[in-house]
């Protein structure tokens, strides 16, 4: 995975303008059966990745805490939501609460999240792939190819499959 991870930056730069002119044409014209589609790649690729030997999504960009998500996870530690805030979060530029640092000070060193079962939205939903209207999220896929391998894989497949 590591040797997968380090090289993954380059290879979405690579692909990066073709990715970008089959998101458009797909925007233009969504086959009928794109969600359909969809969930078969995201179910084949994780199938065979093993999200516990990478973490990259963990280690190098946060989620988004929705109101719902700050309320549920600072509940789970006994804090006010105000004193997890302060403590954990800060608002970004788009005014949504983010990690104050990244990796994810909820992330262990073997990978594993310590508040799995009450994790945030954003994070259970990663990289997005099997959502329906794909279509609708390719400027944020095109971001996220190159920090997820199984997303960069699934957006490969997919160009395969409908180009
Ligand atoms: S969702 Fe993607 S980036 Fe995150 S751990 Fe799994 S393979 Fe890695
Ligand atoms: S909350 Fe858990 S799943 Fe979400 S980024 Fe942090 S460690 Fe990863």
């Amino acid at each position: 995975m590591d040797e997968t991870l380090k090289q993954l930056p380059q290879r979405a730069k690579d692909t990066h303008n073709e990715t970008k002119k089959f998101f458009t044409k797909l925007k233009k014209k969504p086959p009928k059966h794109l969600d359909v589609l969809m969930q078969e790649l995201h179910d084949a690729e994780f199938s065979k990745t093993d999200c516990l030997t990478c973490a990259n999504c963990c280690k190098t960009t946060g989620p988004l805490f929705t109101d719902k998500d700050v309320s549920r996870i600072a509940k789970h530690f006994k804090m006010k939501e105000q004193q997890f805030i302060e403590t954990y979060l800060r608002v970004d530029e788009d005014n949504d609460y983010v990690l104050q640092s990244v990796p994810c000070t909820f992330l262990g060193t073997d990978n594993y999240c310590s508040i799995y079962d009450v994790r945030p939205k954003a994070c259970r939903e990663f990289p997005h792939t099997d959502r329906k209207k794909f279509q609708q999220i390719s400027n944020l896929t095109l971001k996220n190819v190159a920090i997820c391998p199984a997303a960069f894989n699934i957006v490969e497949e997919m160009k395969k499959r409908l180009g």
